[in-house]
């Protein structure tokens, strides 16, 4: 397929232009012309480029790409490496951040809460990102904890008393720990989400509401995955995901 194709499908499907984002959603380097094969990753790090380009990728997409809004903008270091390595191979990279966190089926919370068995009850939070719902049956603390690891082969780091009965639950994916409050206010007996900062501590121990904090990459995985697996079926096109273990 011709990557105008792909990137005005992508565009599409996630519906790219609905979201404020902190970085550009959609092709960020520009390559060839024609996508055959298709590489994914959580990150657009030095090793995930390194492995899809000696794969023999046309194109890259990942939920973590370049041009933050805060971030220098220049075009030095670590990224003129990443850069010059795109450009050189005649590579593309595309990055899908919030809009991949929110898709309905393939987004990451949309898979996240599929992987941990919660079925979906509604939305909250800045561009309803966050997801309530709950679990087929009432878990104590300490069992859903194990559940997680399993599920995510990861132990998360858990604020709680492990023999709390959890049913309600909400969660969204990566650096989402801000949202811990309007989460509480939700009525939900814990919170997932992928990183953990030192006021969610007192919060989850002066509410009771239990925190879990299972990983920015582990809880990132496979909205990027199941994009690329959907692409592959649509489009007839090959897809392998690259995944560079990262223990945050
Ligand atoms: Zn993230």
């Amino acid at each position: 397929m011709l990557l105008n194709e792909l990137r005005d499908y992508n565009a599409s499907l996630l519906q790219t232009s609905l979201f404020k984002d902190y970085c550009p959603n959609g092709v960020q380097v520009e390559g060839r012309a024609e996508v055959r094969r298709i590489a994914t990753g959580v990150t657009a790090s030095q090793q995930v480029l390194d492995e899809a380009i000696e794969w023999g990728a046309d194109a890259i997409l990942v939920h973590h790409g370049y041009f933050w809004r805060n971030e220098d903008a220049t075009i030095v270091g670590i990224r003129k490496k990443r850069i010059a390595q795109l450009l050189r191979n005649d590579i593309s990279l595309l990055a899908y951040h919030l809009p991949l966190d929110a898709h309905a089926e393939l987004g990451n919370n949309a898979q996240l809460g599929k992987l941990l068995g919660l079925a979906e009850h509604g939305r909250f939070g800045e561009q309803n990102i966050a997801w309530l719902g709950a679990l087929e049956q009432p878990q104590t603390l300490a069992q859903f904890t194990q559940q997680i690891t399993d599920d995510l082969q990861r132990a998360p780091q858990v604020i709680g008393d492990g023999s709390k009965s959890i049913s309600k639950v909400a969660w969204c994916s990566g650096g989402a720990q801000g949202y811990f409050e309007a989460a509480i206010a939700q009525g939900v007996d814990a919170y997932i989400t992928g990183e953990i900062s030192e006021q969610n501590f007192h919060l989850s121990n002066e509410t009771g509401v239990a925190f879990i904090s299972a990983g920015h990459h582990a809880t990132e995985r496979f909205g990027i995955q199941a994009l690329g697996e959907h692409l592959s079926k649509r489009f007839g096109i090959g897809h392998r995901f690259f995944d560079q273990a990262n223990p945050v």
